[in-house]
């Protein structure tokens, strides 16, 4: 007899597996947005079209009695592809600000402001006093010259771009001169040699890993010298036997055979992270007090805002920046010049408290415990884990204050049942990935990084867990 024939008869209707996905927590978001759709129909109908081709073509393994199976986990496999791919993520690891996360989040006003330019027209390039063309760059300008006390500013995609574009605009064909102690690399292939080659300079090495004084510049330079750079050594400290020369210094070298000077700042911050006890470290402020003809930095390390790159310093040489054609290529789009408005008025009204990674690197430490015991207490109600709260610490990340240590209180888990590898997984593929950090036999959250509802999600999602 043909098997064929009690299968197909088997299989549901569109509306059997519709009521049944409704029942099904993981969809709920989805079917809210598409239940009563002719998109979910579509969707069923053509995994039942697929079952049906696969049952006469004899490539289907179910019996009938699993037939059911089958289909559910078919639309399973469809329906989780029609989640978007970026999504939201709780960042329990305590690194504030986490490169692959996002690194900095936005303020809720900022993110406000973000949403309204989105969805409307604005006067991104009009002048509304005349009706005429005007620039882009003219809504953040002002604010950073206020803030930081450099004459002109501008902004482009991120500092990545900023260091290529002022490399291209005065060193092109010419040579560009900097430590061997400053040859940095930032994580996803940034790496000062390649961005100087990129933007046509050569690259000229001067000093040595661990000493690098301003004669050494000053024996390099000749004619064909287009810039001094200084690079911030964002992401680690060279201790010990050392020498590195101040921006001051390479700016009065630079005075002296009339060679432009700039600083990439990495990070660049407007706070003074001292009084907050960490490392000194100069603010953009700072570094515009030294006199450096020009100043880069990232808009989402410590300044808390979106990606970009800030380009700050003399007005001329900015200009000069502005008439390059690669100018057009990697200038800034207006979502991300609202974020960055919306950031800087923030500082601008010394509202920095609003900003959520300066809220995050400040967190008291008996907030932070109070939080981890809350956490605590809720997993433990679930009787599927052991569970201690002890301190531990945080990180800045971003490449801003590489070995600062954050002093913080963890909550840490270890299943009763199942290893933490596999918790670990489960809580990064399961409904809204929880990232934490692994120590030992444990599982850490650290609440510094957690979000208003964090908590609850975390202990909603490990209520799932081995059931
Ligand atoms: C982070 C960093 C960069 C790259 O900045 P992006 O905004 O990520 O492009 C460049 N230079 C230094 C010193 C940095 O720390």
């Amino acid at each position: 007899m043909d098997q064929r024939k009690p299968l197909l008869r088997a299989l549901p209707a569109v509306h059997e597996v519709q009521s049944r996905l409704e029942v099904m927590e993981e969809f709920t978001e989805f079917l809210t947005n598409h239940g009563d759709k002719l998109y979910l129909t579509k969707l069923i109908r053509e995994v039942l079209q697929k079952a049906r081709e696969n049952i006469l073509s004899g490539r289907v393994e179910a019996e009938e009695s699993q037939i059911w199976n089958w289909i559910m986990k078919m639309m399973q496999k469809e329906l989780r592809k029609q989640k978007t791919s970026l999504c939201r993520v709780i960042n329990a690891t305590g690194v504030v600000l986490h490169t692959n996360c996002g690194r900095a989040i936005l303020a809720p006003e900022v993110v406000d402001f973000v949403a309204e330019q989105a969805g409307r027209y604005s006067n991104l390039e009009l002048n509304l006093e005349n009706g005429e063309r005007g620039s882009r760059y003219v809504h953040v300008e002002k604010l950073l010259c206020d803030l930081t006390g450099a004459e002109a500013a501008m902004v482009v995609n991120n500092n990545a771009a900023a260091v290529l574009l002022v490399i291209n605009t005065f060193a092109l064909g010419k040579e560009v001169i900097v430590s061997r102690g400053e040859l940095v690399e930032i994580g996803g292939s940034f790496r000062i040699p390649e961005v100087l080659k990129a933007g046509g300079a050569r690259l000229v090495e001067v000093g040595s890993t661990n000493r690098t004084w301003i004669k050494d510049y000053e024996e390099a330079v000749h004619s064909e010298t287009g810039l001094l750079f200084k690079a911030h050594t964002s992401n680690y400290r060279i201790e010990g036997f050392t020498h590195s020369i101040s921006s001051q210094e390479l700016v009065q070298l630079g005075e002296k055979y009339q060679v432009p000077v700039v600083e990439d700042l990495g990070s660049g911050s407007f706070i003074d992270g001292t009084a907050m006890g960490f490392q000194p470290e100069p603010t953009v402020s700072q570094a515009v007090q030294a006199g450096l003809t020009l100043i880069t930095f990232s808009g989402d390390k410590l300044l808390g805002g979106p990606q970009a790159g800030i380009i700050i310093g003399k007005r001329e040489f900015i200009d000069k920046l502005k008439k390059n054609q690669l100018t057009r290529a990697l200038r800034i789009d207006k979502l991300t010049l609202a974020a960055l408005e919306g950031t800087l008025r923030l500082y601008e009204r010394q509202e920095a408290d609003k900003i959520p990674i300066w809220r995050m690197l400040t967190k008291p430490e008996d907030e932070i415990r109070a939080e981890a015991e809350l956490l605590k207490s809720e997993i433990e109600e679930l009787n599927r884990f052991q569970v201690e709260v002890f301190t531990d610490f945080s990180q800045v990340g971003g490449g801003a204050w590489p070995t600062e240590k954050l002093s913080t209180w963890v909550c840490a888990i270890r299943p009763l049942q199942g290893n933490i590898l596999e918790l670990d997984n489960f809580l990064r593929t399961t409904g809204i990935p929880v990232l934490t950090r692994i120590k030992k036999d444990w599982i850490l959250f650290d609440p510094r990084t957690l979000l208003e509802g964090d908590i609850g999600e975390i202990t909603a999602l490990l209520d799932q867990w081995n059931t």
